[in-house]
């Protein structure tokens, strides 16, 4: 695994779980308003930190934590995944996943080789825009596929959205909706602009509470478990 960064100690990543949290280096899409370019762009990234330094940290923080976040980028496009979830539950700590659903083989070969205990699946947009939104050719129905693979994997899990105002207009909300699995937990979260981002999206503020109040309205209308996170 390319690890970009390691926070040693998060309350809000893995929901009622004092976790650590390793990102990786590595993503296939260009979302423009990424808040992370040194972890998406090959010309930002910076030297991986090696595996023995982010494990050391890991066991040191091992009695303050009960859990580790394998994070992006996508950590999907990382082809050990499944040895790392195992070394994490050899030291008696669970695992969360994020990812985009880019690739459903490999998040569908994790859950036979090693099943993470929380998976946190991104869906940015209805089906018609989100090719261009990722600026991938074709994401749209690996993203479909991966939404059936996790929402009949016996994996605890969630469908999460962040919500840009201007951008995710009711209309296209409910079209995205249309995609969450009404049986799955489902969380807004409210879009802040970063000083830096892989791509311009400076014509986007920060989400209002009154909008995503809106949109949690909507999503329940549409018979979602929805929450929001972190209003
Ligand atoms: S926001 Fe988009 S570009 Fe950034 S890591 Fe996530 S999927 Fe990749």
């Amino acid at each position: 695994m390319k690890a970009g960064a390691l926070v040693k100690t998060t309350l809000i990543d893995y929901p009622g779980h004092i976790a650590s949290v390793v990102f990786c280096q590595g993503c296939p899409w260009r979302c423009p308003f990424c808040h992370n370019p040194e972890l998406v762009l090959p010309e930002c990234m910076e030297i991986p930190i090696p595996e023995d330094v982010v494990f050391r940290e890991l066991v040191n923080q091992k009695e303050s934590v009960d859990a580790v976040v394998l994070s992006g980028g996508e950590i999907l496009t990382q082809r050990d995944v499944a040895i790392w979830v195992e070394r994490i539950h050899a030291m008696g700590l669970k695992v969360k996943i994020d990812t985009n659903g880019y690739y459903p083989d490999r998040m569908m070969s994790l859950f036979e080789k090693a099943r993470p205990d929380y998976v946190a699946m991104d869906i940015k947009t209805d089906a018609a825009g989100y090719d261009k939104l990722v600026g991938k050719k074709g994401a749209f129905g690996r993203v479909r596929e991966s939404i059936s693979i996790l929402a009949s994997s016996g994996v605890d899990h969630e469908f999460r959205t962040t919500l840009i105002e201007g951008y995710h207009l009711p209309s296209r909300l409910l079209r995205l909706f249309e995609l969450v699995p009404n049986t799955s937990r489902y969380y807004l979260q409210a879009f802040r602009p970063a000083s830096v981002s892989v791509g311009d999206w400076s014509g986007y503020e920060a989400t209002s509470p009154e909008y995503i109040r809106l949109a949690e309205r909507l999503a329940k209308d549409f018979g979602l478990c929805v929450k929001i996170r972190n209003l």
